[in-house]
Parts: C-alpha cells; structure tokens; sequence
C-alpha cells in the first residue's frame, strides 16, 4: 500500500525514477491516506492522527461502532469516521448515492486556517472548515471533539445530497442540527 501523499507520488514509476536517482522521497515517515467507506482521510504524522483519535471521544456511541479487522489508530480511525457519516445521513434524512469526500487532519488550527486562507484568501479563526469546491474537510487534531466532526460532516452530506448546493444559512442550520443530533 502506497502511504505516501498520493499527489506527490502517483505512480510507482515515477517512485522508482526518484529513488533510482537518489532524489529524497517527499514522504514523512509516518504521513499516510486512510481510505474509509465514505472518506479518503490523509494526515502527515502519525501522532496528529493518534492525537485526533483520542480527542474524537464517541461516548455511548463507542459500543454502536463496528471495527473493520485489526484494532490499529487507522481502524480505529476509519471506523468512527464512517459511524458518524452515517449517523449524520440517518439524522437529517438524506442520503447521497456513493458519498465519498475526503478529510485532512491537521496537528493543529493554525495548519488549518492556512488552507482555508489557500482556498478563499481570506483570514479566519476557524478550528475545522468544509470546502465544497474540493468537497474536504479539514480538522486540526487537537479540536477533534465528536460535535465538530459531525458539523462538518453535516456540512458534506448536506452538500452531497442536493445537486444545487443549498443557501449558505441553510447549509449552516443543516451542520448545526447534525451536530445537537449526533449523540441521539
Ligand atoms: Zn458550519
């Protein structure tokens, strides 16, 4: 499995033509892509995503969650992530065909807002944000409590399910209400 960034390394080809000349692999050691059900996930350090997981408490919901094989952080992670987008569909009532969006999990807010400034080119306080144009979320580990994933993923159902992306108040409304409702 290749658990380097997909975007830098697309092919093994061009894998081997950098290692054949020496060239370094752009590729922390433990920085890797997750594929879920529903979501590719991608983190840099395997302490981001440890640290992610930890805060990403499911609380009575932790006996609902059923794990794929081993007992990994990437299982672990996978999983919860894929419990809420379904609890999140199942809670506002929609249910896009074939979901799949991605997430990025930063070590920190700061990471985060840098990409929400790359993308919209404006400065925000933001601890996780949905692009739609990219339809990917961004969360900084250390925030990763269970009431922000599910607003951000109420965020991506909510954009995957109408074809024309509802009104911004109204998208807004939708992720609060997947948020209050997530622990139901
Ligand atoms: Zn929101």
């Amino acid at each position: 499995m290749n658990r380097c960034f997909p975007i830098l390394m697309p092919a093994l080809g061009a894998w081997l033509v950098m290692l054949i000349m020496g060239g370094f692999v752009p590729c922390p050691a433990s920085a890797a892509v997750i594929e879920s059900r529903y979501a590719q996930i991608t983190y840099s350090d395997l302490k981001d995503l440890r640290k992610f997981n930890d805060e990403l408490y499911m609380g009575k919901l932790r006996s609902q969650i059923r794990q794929r094989g081993s007992d990994t952080v990437e299982d672990e992670v996978a999983a919860k992530i894929d419990f809420i987008v379904e609890k999140v569909m199942a809670v506002l009532d929609m249910f896009p065909a074939n979901l799949k969006f991605s997430i990025v999990i930063h070590g920190d807010e700061s990471q985060v807002q840098k990409d929400f400034k790359r993308i919209y080119h404006i400065d925000v306080d933001y601890i996780a944000f949905y692009s739609p144009s990219e339809n990917k979320v961004f969360y900084s580990a250390d925030n990763a409590n269970l009431r922000v994933v599910a607003h951000e993923i109420g965020h991506v159902v909510a954009e995957n399910y109408f074809t024309v992306s509802p009104p911004q108040r109204i998208h807004e409304l939708m992720a609060q209400f997947a948020e209050q409702h997530v622990t139901d």
